[in-house]
């Protein structure tokens, strides 16, 4: 088998990122409106810090306003809930984005259904996991978006193929199945209790690891010629996949970094312009 083709998650990401600061930009003229996202941040956990700072950096880049909203580890679920309700009423925002984790004494979900759903740009709410499921307008969670234009990039078409998803998180796993169900693939989930996970996802042509484990997914349980979309990020610059020999059999795979990471900014922003483009009417 030859050496796997790379699928180059930052170049297809620059792209999109370029053509959504032009579409910013045409708003902006039109409408005397900037786009605008606002991210809120409970605590001060130093990931999330960096994260949010990353995304702000990248907004402005693009022509996008943002506006942060950083809270107190110790804010309540109703201040919380009360907050997005706010961003969620204000016209001059267009998209809110929650950084996740919100600690222990949250509760995540009645924080993201806080969320107006036509404001949900980073696809967490019940109703875009809804239209998700249905292939049916509405805005994907960021990183299974991203994911999913990876894979029309490079001329997968998901119908009729097994996808093999090994994670199923409400932000990754389980949207990044209902995206391939809803494009016709043959869907299997697996997650921690799958009773012999390198035998099922050896059934897979298109792999995608959502776990957060280095290198559990190893060249052996990949099919020859399988798509591998590693989505893991572990620390070292690690994914969920031994991408060296997974390399050796897939047609195709994601390095870490440069894959699937920088996609979901990408999509976050793309979001963020059709946000505000439906809301300004234009
Ligand atoms: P998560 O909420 O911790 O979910 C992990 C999932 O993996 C769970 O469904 C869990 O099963 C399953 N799992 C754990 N150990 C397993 C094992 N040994 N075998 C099979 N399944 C196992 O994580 P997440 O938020 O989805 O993130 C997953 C990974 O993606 C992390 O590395 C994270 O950093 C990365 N990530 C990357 C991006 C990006 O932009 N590139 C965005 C989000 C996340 P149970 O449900 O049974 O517990």
């Amino acid at each position: 088998m030859t050496q796997a083709r790379l699928m180059d998650g930052t170049a297809l990401a620059r792209r999109i990122v370029e053509d959504t600061a032009k579409r910013a930009a045409d708003l902006t003229e039109r409408t005397g409106v900037a786009p605008c996202l606002a991210t809120v941040l409970v605590g001060e956990d130093p990931a999330s810090v960096t994260y949010v700072r990353m995304k702000q950096n990248r907004c402005r880049k693009a022509g996008i306003e943002s506006r942060h909203v950083a809270l107190p580890a110790a804010t309540t679920n109703g201040e919380l809930v009360a907050t997005l309700r706010a961003l969620s009423d204000d016209p001059a925002v267009h998209g809110i984005l929650l950084q996740h984790p919100v600690g222990e004494h949250i509760d995540e979900r009645a924080a993201f259904e806080a969320i107006a759903p036509e404001k949900d740009v980073d696809g967490v709410t019940f109703a875009s996991f809804a239209t998700m499921s249905f292939g049916l307008p509405g805005f994907v969670s960021c990183t299974p978006g991203g994911i999913m234009r990876l894979l029309d990039e490079y001329d997968v078409d998901p119908a009729g193929k097994r996808a093999v998803v090994v994670g199923r998180s409400a932000i990754l796993g389980k949207p990044v199945g209902m995206l391939l169900l809803a494009r016709d693939a043959t869907v299997t989930y697996c997650h921690s209790r799958t009773r012999e996970l390198s035998a099922v996802v050896r059934e897979a042509d298109v792999v995608v690891a959502a776990v957060g484990r280095p290198r559990l997914i190893r060249g052996e349980d990949v099919k020859p010629g399988a798509v591998v979309v590693d989505a893991g990020y572990n620390a070292g610059n690690v994914g969920d996949v031994d991408f060296d020999s997974a390399a050796e059999r897939a047609s195709l795979i994601t390095p870490v970094p440069g894959g699937v990471g920088p996609m979901t900014i990408a999509t976050l922003l793309e979001q963020t312009v059709d946000a505000a483009a439906r809301q300004l009417g234009v």
